[in-house]
């Protein structure tokens, strides 16, 4: 059935073109975000580097999520309320194992 093999071939590109974007914008808030976690500086494996939103009141914001479709404005404000740690960090401060350094008084 050669129009349901276009139609796939269709579907398969869009996914394509909405994982690198994703990408695309990840790269983009891991930088805007200086680029390692702040806290031990890990740098390394880009999916490794969440945000964390230093107000816990605040809904968390995963980079990996979904969210990711909206636009790069959007996600930069978001970035804004957010630090940047490496997945090992950032489970340590949901553990409460590590206090953040930004919680000073
Ligand atoms: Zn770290
Ligand atoms: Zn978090």
């Amino acid at each position: 059935m050669p129009d349901s093999r276009k139609y796939a071939d269709r579907a398969e590109y869009l996914k394509k073109a909405v994982s690198l974007r994703r990408k695309k914008i990840r790269q983009m808030l891991v930088e805007y975000k200086g680029g390692k976690c702040e806290l031990c500086g890990y740098n390394e494996c880009i999916d490794v580097l969440d945000l964390h939103h230093k107000d816990p009141s605040t809904k968390e914001f995963g980079i990996s999520s979904s969210g990711l479709t909206r636009s790069w404005e959007k996600n930069k404000v978001e970035a804004d309320k957010c630090v940047l740690l490496c997945a090992n960090c950032h489970r340590e401060i949901h553990a409460g194992y590590k206090q953040p350094t930004w919680v000073t008084k």
